[in-house]
């Protein structure tokens, strides 16, 4: 496996923060600071903030993604958002799957599948996040459960779309909580996802395939963590709404 056959990407979770107008201020912000980049950077912003942001970025290096969209291309699903509605926007990523989304929208490996799928369908790069909770880590069933997302996750997602997934491991007990994964740990559960990958499509597949880590990033720790074989940068929450914080990721991720 050679990190030079995939690209490091540093992308922002905003969550749900920032209105339009304190989107656009924070991007102009950010541009200049990320301008000279050597890994991809990406901003995944509220629904709202979308067309601000897309403006905003516009003939810069910062791609803006969503933070989920619906498995159904439209219908009645009251509040939903389908990937051919962010596609006609101009959004390029959508994250899928966020332990958060999990956790309170009652999102499973399953409807994460179907997301995905519809997401690749749409023509969006889609940012999968897959992780154990603290009891599943203590209990010693880390590698069991992230595989076993990873490949439901990945039903039905062929060879070609594969080239348009980004992995995100999150383990759920350092998302926001300022308890960050050891690197080693970080390392040890990227390079389980893409042995899993390797299993499930080839061994090239698995080697081009960008997996980060996400879970209490920032400015003092990424440049261990990017460091790893198998970090391909990271997915960031709360060190992604400080601009000089986020920079300083994405100068880790482009050493
Ligand atoms: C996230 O939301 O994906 C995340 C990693 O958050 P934080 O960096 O704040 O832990």
């Amino acid at each position: 496996m050679n990190k030079t056959l995939r690209k490091a990407v540093i992308a922002g979770n905003w969550k749900m923060n920032k209105t339009p107008s304190e989107a656009k201020a924070l991007i102009e912000e950010m541009k200049p600071l990320v301008a000279d980049a050597d890994c991809g950077v990406v901003l995944c912003v509220p629904f709202v903030d979308l067309p601000a942001a897309l403006e905003a970025a516009k003939g810069s290096n910062i791609a803006i993604g969503a933070q989920n969209c619906h498995f159904e291309k439209s219908g009645a699903f009251t509040g939903e958002i389908s990937g051919g509605m962010l596609a006609e926007l101009g959004v390029e990523y959508v994250i899928i799957g966020h332990s958060e989304r999990r956790q309170y929208f009652g999102e499973t490996d399953v409807t994460v599948n179907k997301r995905t799928l519809a997401a690749l369908d749409a023509g969006l790069k889609v940012i999968l996040c897959v992780g154990e909770l603290l009891e599943q880590r203590e209990q010693g069933i880390t590698d069991e459960i992230v595989a076993m997302q990873v490949k439901v996750a990945l039903q039905g997602v062929t060879a070609e779309q594969l080239s348009n997934v980004i992995i995100a491991y999150e383990p759920v007990w350092a998302i926001g909580t300022g308890r960050t994964a050891t690197a080693d740990q970080a390392e040890e559960v990227c390079a389980l996802i893409r042995n899993t990958v390797a299993g499930l499509y080839c061994p090239n597949c698995a080697a081009a395939l960008t997996i980060q880590y996400g879970g209490s990033m920032n400015a003092k720790n990424a440049d261990e963590l990017v460091g790893k074989e198998n970090v391909d940068g990271g997915l960031i929450g709360g060190a992604s709404l400080k601009a000089a914080d986020f920079s300083v990721i994405v100068a880790a991720a482009s050493k």
